[in-house]
């Protein structure tokens, strides 16, 4: 599932963030035909803004299964999962925003699924991380050797991912946090996350700089 259904307000263009072209075709499209070429993926379903359907339907052709999505991120997966075909036993949710997560990264995701029931991609960091408080006090510095940067696609058995949803859109607040990671929800009903490597090119497009970052690697032929 490819989830492109949000407005990339940050990134100012004047289409929706996942329709923005990055060397002549939209973000969308760069993301979708990475995943059909990991040759690992039996079906794609992308989730779209309403207005886009028919559009993301004609640039994707008939291989792909286009979708509205809802409100907020954790809507538009949901939009997706209901879209599923029934035989469909393993999901990976992917952000269109990463839209030159490589075929190979596809694959190390979906390799690891053969062990566990939820996995994510990550990157070790280069900068120290402060938490704070609301006055910007710092609460805490975690040992940067135990995190990770989390990227999509991220994998999961699909009765697992749809029990997290279903939890979580059924309790009260769920923190804002929760929202953007579909593997966080997986956390909350207490089951193990596995992480296996990530990949720069994985980087999600949110900023213009991000843009132009996602153009280079094209150039170096990502
Ligand atoms: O806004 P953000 O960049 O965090 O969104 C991450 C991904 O989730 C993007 O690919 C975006 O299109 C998608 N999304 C969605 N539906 C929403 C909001 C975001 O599919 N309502």
């Amino acid at each position: 599932m490819v989830v492109a259904a949000g407005s990339g307000t940050r990134l100012g263009a004047a289409q929706p963030k996942a329709f923005v072209s990055l060397a002549g075709r939209p973000l969308l499209q760069h993301a979708v035909r990475r995943v059909l070429d990991s040759g690992v993926v039996g079906c794609v379903v992308a989730v779209v803004p309403t207005d886009l359907v028919q559009q993301a339907d004609e640039l994707l052709g008939p291989d792909v299964i286009v979708v509205p999505g809802g409100a907020d991120r954790s809507a538009s997966v949901r939009c997706g999962l209901a879209a599923l075909p029934a035989a469909v036993d393993t999901v990976l949710v992917h952000d269109a925003a990463r839209c030159l997560a490589p075929p190979d990264l596809v694959r190390r995701v979906v390799d690891a699924l053969n062990q566990h029931p939820a996995v994510v991609p990550g990157l070790p960091l280069a900068d120290t991380v402060k938490q704070v408080d609301d006055e910007g006090a710092v609460v805490r510095t975690p040992d940067r050797a135990r995190l990770r940067l989390v990227q999509t696609p991220q994998g999961f058995a699909r009765d697992l991912l749809e029990r997290a949803h279903r939890s979580a859109a059924g309790s009260d607040a769920p923190p804002a946090s929760l929202a953007t990671d579909d593997a966080a929800l997986v956390e909350l009903l207490g089951e193990r996350v596995q992480v296996v490597p990530g990949d720069p090119r994985a980087l999600k497009v949110t900023t213009p700089d991000d843009l132009a970052h996602a153009g280079w690697l094209l150039g170096l032929g990502a």
